[in-house]
């Protein structure tokens, strides 16, 4: 048997002291896990579970690559999140065992079309053209070596400060987060877990230079491309 064309391989993902990279499977990202970011776009926090949306292959772009400005947005904004990969798959995993399943964590850029995201929230339609956008997923290299304890995060664009916060805000824990997702899929090696994002979120314009980081993590930077 032949394939009619060639399909894409996976995107990887550099990991940080290794020539050995990393498969990317699914890109799962949770919504509202910080207060004062649900808080900046009108949101309530949700306390009885924490939710998801996804993105696909197409959107991955690595740090130090140029990220296209997406097509039809006039407000493309930024998310500086922590990302979590998985190592060890599982069902119903439970919190308690949960970091057993990480692999490693990187630094990653959640790029939304905000005005679709908005306008499709008031009319009770999907998200996913908001957030399942072509280079809109920037990822930084994996660091195998990191425990989440409260370091900072923070995005800077053109140098100055936009975002800048703390892990310890996080509403949803990574053993809490695992725990749940894995109740509705089964998780695999290489899935990508976006925690959600601080609050500054705002729009980037076409040259923009946006740097991000995580204490302990490797950094993330992109520059924003020319809009089509
Ligand atoms: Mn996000």
């Amino acid at each position: 048997m032949t394939d009619l064309f060639d399909a894409p391989n996976p995107p990887r993902l550099a990991v940080v002291g290794t020539e050995a990279q990393m498969p990317i499977n699914r890109i799962f990202c949770v919504g509202r896990n910080y207060a004062k970011h649900a808080a900046e776009l009108g949101n309530e926090v949700q306390r009885d579970a924490p939710f998801y949306f996804t993105k696909s292959h197409h959107a991955v772009v690595k740090s130090g690559d140029t990220a296209p400005y997406a097509p039809g947005t006039v407000d493309y904004h930024h998310e500086i999140e922590l990302v979590v990969a998985i190592g060890k798959g599982g069902f119903r995993i439970i919190a308690a065992d949960a970091m057993a399943h990480v692999l490693g964590f990187c630094v990653g850029l959640d790029m939304t079309r905000r005005d679709l995201q908005q306008s499709n929230r008031t009319r009770g339609l999907p998200w996913d053209t908001a957030k399942d956008v072509e280079g809109s997923c920037i990822l930084a290299p994996l660091t195998r070596n990191f425990s989440p304890d409260g370091q900072r995060i923070h995005l800077n664009i053109n140098g100055q400060i936009r975002q800048d916060a703390s892990l310890s805000e996080l509403i949803w824990s990574l053993p809490e987060i695992i725990a749940h997702l894995s109740t509705l899929y089964t998780l695999q090696p290489g899935d990508l877990i976006m925690t959600g994002t601080p609050a500054g979120v705002s729009a980037v314009r076409p040259g923009d230079v946006l740097e991000g980081g995580i204490e302990g993590l490797a950094p993330l930077n992109t520059t924003i491309g020319q809009a089509p």
